[in-house]
């Protein structure tokens, strides 16, 4: 099963993807993860990364499209994946159609988290608390203020995705603003519908 999920920051991508991996044995593909990693590893791609990343911007095409390629050949994504804030900009769409196009790979939804945006700072402010509560490491980009510039990085250059699937009939939206195992309920109604095609 190949997936992705569309939503802006904060719309619950990560906590969704991590239960569908739990329960489909697919794994999640997170550019945000891939590359923090790659700030914490200061690897070159890190270190043009980090900048961008603290200040709420978006990361080139170039540099996010690489990561991806590389990603979808390692062996524990043949069976499937789940991409989780890619794609965020027409060009990385466009880029990952090529990609599957090439293998003979199709998509099997794409799953819309839709939200309130209002109410998207409050939760980034949540999250912070209970990640410092954890004794986990807040992210820097979890800041209010940052965290409005990459809302404004999604209504500008990620918003026009999610139309772009609509078009082919290949999206799904769901209410992400019910409560999480609800979210979780419609998402997994959601896939069976598509598996029945
Ligand atoms: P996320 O964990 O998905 O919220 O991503 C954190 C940050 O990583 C974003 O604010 C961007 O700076 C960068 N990033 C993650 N995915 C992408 C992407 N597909 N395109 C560009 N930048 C990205």
């Amino acid at each position: 099963m190949r997936l992705i999920f569309l939503g802006p920051p904060g719309a619950g991508k990560g906590t969704q993807a991590a239960r569908i991996v739990a329960k489909h044995g697919i794994p999640q593909l997170s550019t945000g993860d891939m590359l923090r990693a790659a700030v914490a590893a200061g690897t070159p791609i890190g270190q043009k990364a980090k900048a961008v990343m603290d200040a709420g911007g978006l990361v080139s095409d170039e540099i996010v499209i690489g990561i991806v390629a590389d990603r979808i050949e390692e062996p524990d994504a043949k069976k499937g994946f789940i991409l989780d804030g890619f794609p965020r900009t027409l060009a990385q769409a466009e880029a990952l159609d090529g990609m599957l196009d090439g293998k003979g790979l199709k998509l099997d939804a794409v799953l819309e988290l839709k939200v309130d945006q209002t109410k998207l700072v409050d939760r980034i402010v949540k999250r912070a608390e209970e990640a410092k509560a954890a004794g986990q490491p807040v992210r820097k980009d979890d800041d209010p203020e940052v965290f409005k510039t990459r809302l404004e990085a999604y209504n500008r250059d990620t918003a026009v995705v999610a139309p772009y699937y609509a078009k082919r009939g290949q999206l799904t939206a769901i209410d992400g603003m019910q409560p999480i195992d609800t979210v979780t309920s419609a998402i997994e109604s959601a896939l069976s519908e598509t598996a029945r095609g």
